[in-house]
């Protein structure tokens, strides 16, 4: 049961998220990715890439990177469904991840690898990302090669054209479905305001 634990860390009957059909797969190739802006106690990305039926997870407390020098730290989370990929809103307080969500960025995902388990097995996952935000090649790295699933994973861009040295995450804030930002979607749902605001980049001040 992929989402069992997923389901267990929540009360469908007091937070919006979807409880996520018994299965779920899609009917064309396409593999959906999604990146979720988060701020619950802490601001972090939720990484997720859709594979056999379920959005398999990471958070990433930095956000991604287009620096292919930098080494984004990607903790394993539990499976989510595929429809939390469509989820932009606030989760009560109170509840599991109490907070604001914002779908950053969505799109297709393509692995470079010829087995996709056997790559997440072994803690060495290549793919490419089709994304409003994010492109290019990117990779998922086990930190213990042959660690337990627990273990932290990297999140790294690979050199390519869409390589960059700007940080994506602060020029690009706002969300990829209703370009709202975090305080907009928290205001507009009935959550945070001041706490989601955290997360969003800080106003811009004029000076006299
Ligand atoms: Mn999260």
């Amino acid at each position: 049961m992929p989402l069992t634990k997923y389901r267990e860390k929540r009360d469908f009957e007091v937070t919006p998220e979807p409880k996520g059909a018994a299965s779920s797969k899609r009917p064309e190739n396409e593999l959906s990715f999604v990146v979720q802006k988060h701020q619950a106690s802490h601001l972090h990305y939720d990484f997720r890439l859709e594979w056999k039926g379920v959005l398999l997870s990471w958070a990433v407390p930095k956000g991604p990177s287009l620096d292919p020098s930098v080494k984004r730290l990607a903790m394993p989370v539990e499976d989510h469904p595929l429809e939390y990929g469509g989820f932009e809103g606030v989760i009560p307080e109170g509840e599991y991840g109490g907070g604001t969500v914002m779908v950053w960025d969505r799109g297709y995902w393509v692995p470079e690898v010829p087995d996709v388990d056997v790559a997440l097995r072994a803690g060495q996952l290549k793919f490419s990302l089709y994304g409003a935000k994010l492109h290019g090649s990117w990779a998922l790295v086990r930190t213990v090669i042959g660690g337990s699933p627990k273990a932290k994973w990297l999140l790294v861009k690979h050199r390519d054209g869409y390589a960059s040295s700007d940080d994506v995450t602060v020029k690009k804030p706002k969300s990829a479905v209703s370009r709202k930002l975090l305080a907009d979607i928290a205001k507009a749902n009935g959550g945070d305001v001041l706490k989601a605001a955290k997360g969003d980049p800080p106003k811009k001040r004029t000076t006299a």
